[in-house]
């Protein structure tokens, strides 16, 4: 298959490369579920992913479906923590430590939103970073910004991950990234700046989106707002990421209106089906990297030989 831009066929006659997140995934869980075996055999126990949920809606209903089914796939035990949506903060963070304290589980995941009456902040803080494997801590966050190994946000790093292995080059492109949440648009971003993009970033408050849209040579969505970017706010050729994940009626649609987008655009990733199965196998594999450490760490204090 050709990159974008390569060979003699427009992308408006032959429709757009779609970007299948799929296969990627699926290669990454089998050697996941090679690695978590072999874990096992070493350490004698599985892994435990414990994922709190906090009263429920219906995206992380969704949401939780696949990364159980992930979990089961590789061989993880996939524990979900429900709790009922009026738990105080308090109520809430002595979970979350207990969590942390349990050596059966290696990360931790806090479904988002939670309810309006507890503080983000006191929850993030409350996740021991060793176990954050979804990179919401601020000792992950900050690593990231100066470009050091820590646990990435597992959608951002998906949004980058799936143009690499399309073998779309981010060097030196126009990149522009609409939405800067925390948890994706912003850590997206600073990947792609790490990739050497030269980065712009787009909100809620930015005017004329469209004029800044039609710059981008590589956009990603993620604002949670289905058809927000139609064809006529793309220029011809432009490889778009859509990391929306909308339940709209019965069905799972991106951000971006797949319908005004395909004959404008070089190469797409599809909503079900691109960026949302990758994400699921780069959060298990910074799962079996926090159990590895912890056990590692584990073992090393019971023979005395921390530094
Ligand atoms: P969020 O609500 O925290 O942030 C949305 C961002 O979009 C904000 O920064 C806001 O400024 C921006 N935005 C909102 N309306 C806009 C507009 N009209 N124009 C420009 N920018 C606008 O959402 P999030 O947690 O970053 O999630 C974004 C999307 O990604 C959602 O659809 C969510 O379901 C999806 N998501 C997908 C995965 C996955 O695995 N694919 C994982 C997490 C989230």
């Amino acid at each position: 298959m050709t990159a974008p831009g390569e060979g003699a066929i427009s992308p408006a006659r032959v429709g757009p490369r779609l970007l299948a997140g799929g296969p990627i995934a699926a290669e990454i869980r089998a050697s996941l579920a090679e690695d978590f075996a072999r874990f096992k055999e070493r350490w004698g126990y599985a892994p435990s992913l414990a994922i709190v949920l906090v009263g429920a809606d219906a995206p992380s209903a969704v949401y939780l479906r696949q990364i159980l089914r992930t979990c089961d796939k590789v061989g993880v035990s996939g524990r979900l923590v429900e709790i009922g949506a009026d738990v105080t903060a308090d109520g809430l963070c002595t979970e979350i430590e207990r969590l942390n304290a349990d050596p059966a589980v290696a990360g931790i995941i806090v479904q988002m939103p939670l309810p309006a009456h507890i503080p983000l902040r006191t929850v993030i803080d409350s996740i021991d970073p060793a176990k954050d494997i979804d990179g919401i801590h601020p000792r992950n966050a900050g690593l990231l910004s100066l470009g050091y190994e820590g646990f990435l946000p597992a959608t951002a790093q998906a949004a980058v991950e799936i143009l690499k292995r399309s073998g779309i080059e981010i060097a030196g492109k126009r990149v522009v990234v609409v939405g800067r949440s925390n948890v994706v648009g912003k850590p997206a971003a600073l990947l792609l700046l790490r990739e050497h993009g030269s980065v712009t970033i787009l909100h809620s408050k930015t005017r004329d989106l469209g004029h800044h849209t039609r710059d981008a040579e590589i956009l990603i969505v993620a604002t949670g707002r289905p058809g927000l970017i139609t064809g006529e706010m793309l220029s011809p050729g432009v490889v778009v990421v859509d990391v929306g994940i909308n339940v709209v009626g019965e069905e799972l649609v991106g951000d971006v209106d797949f319908e005004s987008a395909k004959d404008v655009v070089a190469a797409i990733t599809p909503v079900p089906g691109g960026v949302g199965p990758l994400t699921n196998a780069l959060l298990l594999s910074h799962l079996l990297r926090a159990a590895r450490d912890q056990a590692e760490l584990g073992s090393a204090v019971a023979q005395g030989t921390t530094r």
